[in-house]
């Protein structure tokens, strides 16, 4: 049992609706609805604290919020607004520790275990990132925050006090805290699940902490069974950023393919696709690329560039690179630097966003890629790497398939990592 290992979740309580009250202080202490669109169908994305408390909830049209609430105050989403404030809760968290990753805009899961000894006393901590998070970026603003030893229950923590909760599960008081819940209170689990645990004579959160690890593999039928026991007994089944603090690809250039230029932009664009794919199976961005190139000789060309925008796209890294390498060329007034001299090239993503974290893109566009890109991936897990390429790979498909020869397989086919929805 990793006894050491510390998780603070932080869950900012009616997030859309809080930061519009924030913003329009004759808004505060009233029930808010943001929405969509406000017309009479509107669906209501958020409501606040308040108009929770008529019945009002996420997802419903505003007519049928209106007649359970009749002072509701419809609002039009402000995502630039949100998204500052999620910033700056980011900074207060980033402040105390490096290992903070946000699960969505509202929710970040810190990563204390490396500082038990930095921050000794965690509920003083957690008292202390409330009142900071009132005085330095609003203070209408309230968070949910639990302690535990991993996400999974750090997170459930969260959602046992709400608003302004704070919550641990350690194993001292953990059984206590299952007693007064049902399967359907646990995060993951939906009828459906619940409905299959049942079946097996699970019946309860308790019951599901003391089946052993066989017997829940066996009644959900897959290795899922597994992670709901260690989430239960304090073992980590849904932080595994750690595992992909940086993605590499590089290859040895041989003395036959350094001949031919075509050849070798080839290979820099099936780096590119290759964590690509990669980044698109482990659902991140990233906000760093690194590239190299070696030369005869042991020269070494090398640049490391930060992303304005979190990249996933391969030919947005590919782009990034090239513009790089062209300003390289005009600064130094040198050759290109894709040339017969080449020995290997490597890039290395690193700084990850999860893709959960970049929400508000849903009103952007390029979700929509995005999506298409993960639709892509899917096929061509059902229909094999290489039935399915894009145009940019065509090139030579052969070089494709030599490079995944050379990373890691393990991140490109390990689909059987569910987060912490
Ligand atoms: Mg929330």
């Amino acid at each position: 049992m990793a006894t050491d290992s510390l998780i603070l979740f932080i869950d900012m309580n009616s997030f859309f609706a809080s930061c519009e009250q924030q913003h329009n202080y004759y808004l505060r202490n009233r029930p808010v609805a943001v929405c969509v669109y406000p017309g009479k169908y509107g669906c209501v994305i958020a409501p606040s604290i308040e108009a929770k408390k008529f019945g009002v909830k996420t997802g419903m049209r505003l007519n049928e919020a209106v007649k359970l609430c009749p002072d509701l105050i419809p609002l039009e989403t402000n995502p630039a607004r949100y998204r500052e404030i999620h910033i700056g809760v980011m900074k207060i968290l980033r402040s105390y520790c490096e290992e903070v990753y946000p699960k969505s805009i509202d929710e970040a899961i810190v990563d204390l275990s490396t500082y038990r000894h930095v921050y000794k006393d965690p509920l003083k901590l957690a008292k202390e990132i409330k009142q900071r998070i009132r005085k330095e970026v609003g203070d209408y603003l309230k968070c949910s925050i639990g302690l535990a030893p991993n996400a999974f229950l750090a997170k459930l923590a969260t959602d046992l006090q709400k608003p302004d909760g704070l919550v641990t599960i350690f194993p001292e008081n953990i059984d206590e805290v299952l007693s007064k819940l049902q399967l359907t209170d646990l995060p993951g689990i939906a009828n459906g699940l619940s409905a299959q645990l049942i079946s097996a004579g699970i019946k309860t959160p308790l019951e599901l902490r003391y089946a052993s690890p066989d017997k829940l593999r066996a009644a959900l039928k897959s290795v899922v069974g597994i992670y709901w026991h260690q989430r239960l007994n304090f073992k980590e089944a849904d932080l595994d950023f750690h595992e992909y603090k940086t993605m590499q690809a590089m290859r040895q250039v041989s003395a036959a393919q350094r001949q031919n230029l075509q050849t070798m932009e080839n290979l820099m664009v099936s780096l590119c696709m290759m964590l690509e794919k990669r980044m698109v199976g482990q659902g991140v961005y990233c906000k760093d690329v690194s590239v190299f190139i070696n030369y005869e000789e042991n020269k070494i060309w090398s640049d490391k560039i930060h992303c304005g925008t979190p990249l996933q796209d391969g030919t947005k890294i590919l782009d990034s690179i090239k513009s790089r390498m062209k300003k390289f060329r005009e600064t130094h007034h040198s050759d290109s630097l894709i040339n017969q001299h080449i020995t290997a090239m490597g890039i290395t993503v690193s700084r990850f966003v999860p893709a959960d974290s970049l929400v508000l893109d849903l009103f952007e566009d390029n979700v929509k890629q995005d999506k298409l890109r993960q639709t892509v991936y899917n096929l061509k897990d059902k229909f094999g790497y290489d039935k399915l390429l894009k145009a940019i790979e065509l090139n030579d498909d052969n070089i494709m398939s030599d490079v995944i020869g050379f990373g890691s397989v393990k991140d490109m086919y390990d689909k059987s990592n569910p987060t912490v929805v």
